[in-house]
């Protein structure tokens, strides 16, 4: 398949190839050039094998192509309404096929790879082989995107999101439940430092945990397995804990502190930027609601990530789609908080492409046009480095190689 375009945007995220073409051969991009040096040769391979490479063509002469996106933190398990706990009252079967259907709206807001932070029973685990089941390469492709999944999230007995099934008692339990989920195939370990506002009967979302041991305990199992450690945390003394046990991201990251209010340490800020530990900050598409939903904390935590973002933390783009207002597929509305505080486009175009590539151990295989990198791409009507809304405006993905349309976009 060779695809033209009027602007392929460079890995660096800071500025185009003009009148450009990509080469896809099965699911990888083979070769990115100017059109007039990729057409020709690609219009020689298909009049000597009609399904050569070039069989295919693809021309959107007046469009961006730039990587897919990456959705760094999602729940396809909840159903993003306005109660996303009543639909664990379904049978697995039931939740599995709504979140087909959340698999393709992830697609639909042009996002390639996502990483889901917790699910129930494997069941994101069973979406992701199902997906990359139907894929040539077995990836990913249009039943949805990539998935790298946590499988099921640890948590102290009755702390947030017990009802997930994660509830681990002492470092045996923890160590046990870090590697059955990395048998399950689970690519990433989340563990609830901190309460959360989903969990109504838990600890509250500035509160730890875990006792101080524990997540290190679960650190060290995770890195003998090589995988990742995704923190969830809020509170302040949760981030501290986390940055202290070396995790590997550190999610929502609010900074909240007791009694609710939001304060900062630039001591542990500071270590987060020494040890390269990636921060989430999930930013619910509906993030310009927020202020009349939390009016006494959400400019604040907005003002923590303007300032996260000034320091060099390295953040990555993340939604937590799923929860109360976080609608599947929003990733573009989510990251128009960051042109909201200042963040040059080229930024935060790399928070959801290279940054999160990075962060999520695919550096080398996604987040970039380029050769071998997976053939995950979209076709926006616009230029995004100049419009962030042109992200809004997708024509066309292709995932691992094959042609979605998406459909039509819902409103806010
Ligand atoms: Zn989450």
């Amino acid at each position: 398949m060779l695809i033209t375009a009027g602007r392929v945007l460079s890995p660096t995220c800071d500025g185009y190839l003009k009148d450009g073409a990509v080469l896809i051969e099965d699911h990888r991009v083979t070769a990115v050039g100017p059109r007039s040096e990729l057409a020709e040769p690609a219009d020689a391979a298909q009049a000597a094998d009609r399904d050569g490479p070039g069989a295919e063509r693809l021309d959107f002469p007046d469009a961006t192509l730039l990587p897919g996106l990456i959705d760094a933190h999602v729940h396809l398990i909840f159903d993003a309404g306005p109660e996303p706990l009543a639909g664990l009252q379904q049978s697995n079967e039931e939740l599995l096929a709504a979140m087909r259907l959340r698999a393709r709206q992830l697609l639909d807001g042009g996002v390639t790879t996502a990483r889901d932070l917790g699910d129930r029973d494997g069941l994101a685990l069973r979406l992701a082989a199902e997906i990359a089941g139907g894929s040539a390469d077995g990836v990913g492709g249009p039943g949805g995107p990539h998935l790298l999944c946590a499988g099921t999230p640890l948590t102290p007995p009755g702390g947030h999101c017990h009802f997930l099934g994660g509830e681990v008692a002492d470092a045996t339990a923890i160590r046990a439940l870090v590697r059955a989920n990395i048998e399950a195939g689970a690519t990433v370990v989340k563990v609830m430092e901190s309460g959360g506002g989903l969990t109504k009967d838990g600890p509250r979302i500035w509160e730890r945990q875990f006792p101080p041991e524990a997540l290190a305990v679960a650190v060290d199992e995770a890195h003998r397995a090589g995988v990742p450690v995704a923190a969830h945390a809020h509170g302040t003394e949760a981030i501290a804990a986390a940055v202290q046990a070396d995790v590997d991201t550190i999610e929502h990251c609010t900074w909240i502190v007791p009694g609710g209010g939001v304060e900062m340490r630039d001591d542990v800020l500071e270590q987060i930027v020494a040890k390269g530990i990636r921060v989430c900050p999930t930013i619910s598409p509906n993030w310009h609601r927020l202020p009349q939903i939390f009016p006494d904390r959400a400019e604040a935590i907005f003002d923590v990530c303007r300032r996260m973002v000034e320091s060099g933390a390295r953040l990555i783009a993340g939604t937590d789609a799923g929860v109360q207002r976080a609608r599947f597929g929003g990733l573009a509305d989510s990251l128009g908080l960051y042109e909201h505080l200042g963040v040059p486009n080229r930024d935060i175009l790399r928070m959801a492409t290279t940054e999160a590539a990075d962060a999520l151990g695919l550096g080398d295989l996604v987040g970039a046009i380029a050769p071998g990198f997976r053939a995950d791409l979209l076709v926006v009507d616009g230029d995004p480095l100049t419009d962030l809304g042109a992200l809004r405006r997708i024509s066309a993905v292709i995932a691992a190689g094959q042609l979605y349309r998406p459909e039509a976009a819902p409103s806010r």
